[in-house]
């Protein structure tokens, strides 16, 4: 008698990842996906947040170069 469980196989591994090596951005304030120029990336467990500089630029938080500005918490 064949005593056939379904269980039997093994189970095949491998999750695909995305096409994008980078993980999704989104921007903390305005919730613009992916901006093209950001600051203070946190990315945890492959999703990230951002803020895009369009809002850091609107809240005064770059300098003149750019960077952002020594001190601004985010
Ligand atoms: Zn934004």
């Amino acid at each position: 008698m064949a005593d056939e469980g379904p269980a039997g196989r093994g189970r095949k591994g491998g999750r695909v990842s995305g096409p994008h090596p980078l993980p999704d951005m989104s921007c903390r304030k305005c919730g613009r996906s992916n901006p093209w120029v950001y600051v203070a990336p946190v990315v945890v467990e492959g999703t990230g947040t951002c803020i895009c500089m369009d809002c850091a630029e609107a809240r005064g938080w770059l300098d003149k170069a750019g960077n952002l500005k020594p001190g601004v918490m985010l």
